[in-house]
């Protein structure tokens, strides 16, 4: 009989289910100490294999958090979708294996953050990896959702991958000038950014990159400020077919695709990440581009269709490869 990693080798998607009414069961199991439930989600991509990861749940109150709105329109948005603020949002990161490498895009949280989230080396070996098979990891920026996941108690967790991160992000988390003048809910991750990323460093591990440069052919970084200083799109390109993988260019997938112009309180720079993120999807709509998104609902792969004000988000059908 066909096991499931046996059909994952042959290329077939591959969906594991851990959101929706599964979420609640996950983060109750934890919580019980029995052994925690994981998500992937596996498509062909061109010459790629790629794999969601879900790394797991964080509650997020966008009443609160989305800015350039009022809390009663989010509410009333969210409403719509049968929600309640603070909602269920998904941590997602992704693997592309293809060319003899595998790119670990995002490493999830790690045990950085005291929240339901963490679960992305679950996911990643029982999609069939291990830590050592990683041999590139890029960062579409330094929160600690996003890169607590590449150190573990105090020491890397991916032995044999070479790290990339925008220099512009690293010059920025690791300035304490720029430390002293932030805002409280940034502190987080300048606490963070040092332990994360000199581990890397010291083992000669750590390459800094600028806007343009590539981690293999066909897999592009394009700097997108605005989120962070250095945010990167990842745009990965293979037989005629492009994805772009967008981080935290967009929070609320109830919200933002409607209304691109809401913005989120944790970016640093609301003008820059507005206007990121309408050319971004400006261009994905007008060229059916694939889309991967660390915050819309897992796997967060799909496509945007041109809308009233904005844009419509249709998910990745399960079972469908590109
Ligand atoms: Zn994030």
């Amino acid at each position: 009989m066909l096991t499931r990693r046996d059909l994952i080798k042959a290329g077939f998607a591959i969906p594991i289910l851990a959101y929706t009414f599964g979420s609640s069961r996950l983060i109750a199991q934890k919580k019980m100490g029995s052994a925690r439930s994981c998500g992937f989600y596996v498509m062909q991509f061109g010459t790629f294999k790629l794999v969601a990861l879900e790394d797991g749940l964080q509650m997020l109150p966008f009443d609160k958090l989305l800015t350039r709105t009022t809390p009663e329109h989010v509410r009333s948005r969210l409403k719509r979708d049968l929600l309640t603020s603070p909602v269920p949002v998904s941590t997602n990161a992704f693997l592309l294996d293809g060319g003899g490498r595998r790119v670990l895009i995002d490493t999830g949280a790690g045990s950085l953050l005291d929240r339901e989230v963490g679960l992305l080396p679950h996911g990643l070996n029982a999609a069939g990896y291990k830590p050592e098979d990683i041999t590139d990891i890029v960062l579409t920026h330094l929160h600690v959702d996003h890169g607590g996941g590449l150190v573990r108690a105090g020491k890397i967790a991916f032995p044999n991958a070479t790290l990339h991160v925008a220099r512009k992000e690293a010059d920025h988390w690791l300035d304490p000038a720029k430390r002293a003048a932030a805002k409280q809910n940034q502190q987080e991750t300048f606490a963070a950014a040092p332990k994360i990323l000199t581990p890397y460093r010291d083992a000669g591990r750590l390459r800094l990159t600028a806007d343009g440069d590539t981690i293999i052919p066909g897999i592009t970084l394009i700097s997108r400020p605005g989120h962070t200083p250095g945010t990167l799109e990842i745009k990965v390109e293979s037989n005629g077919h492009t994805i772009l993988f967008l981080g935290d260019m967009l929070h609320s997938e109830q919200v933002q695709f409607a209304e691109p112009d809401i913005a989120f309180t944790f970016d640093e720079n609301e003008s820059s990440a507005i206007a990121n993120r309408r050319t971004v999807l400006a261009e994905a709509a007008e060229k059916q581009y694939w889309l991967a998104f660390a915050h819309v609902s897992f796997p967060g792969i799909g496509h945007v269709r041109r809308a009233a004000k904005g844009y419509d988000w249709i998910p990745v059908a399960y079972g469908v490869d590109a």
